[in-house]
């Protein structure tokens, strides 16, 4: 799949990670989306703390779009 989809902001390429994050905090219908910077900028938090949140929904499986 050559479609990778970037960030609204800044224009980095997403990863799963990013896209399922975004869907989770923001917005879970979204076809666009923030990398986790931008994302934690717009929620006034730090990267590190979306980060496990990544880690703490891929550990108890809680979510279906962290598998
Ligand atoms: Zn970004």
């Amino acid at each position: 799949m050559a479609d990778h989809k970037r960030c609204i902001e800044c224009r980095t390429e997403l990863l799963a990670d990013d896209i399922a994050i975004h869907r989770k905090l923001v917005d879970r219908g979204a076809s666009e989306f923030f990398c986790i910077d931008c994302l934690a900028r717009k929620l006034g938090c730090t990267r590190e703390d979306i980060e496990r949140l990544i880690e703490y929904y891929r550990k108890t499986g809680v979510c279906s779009l962290f598998v």
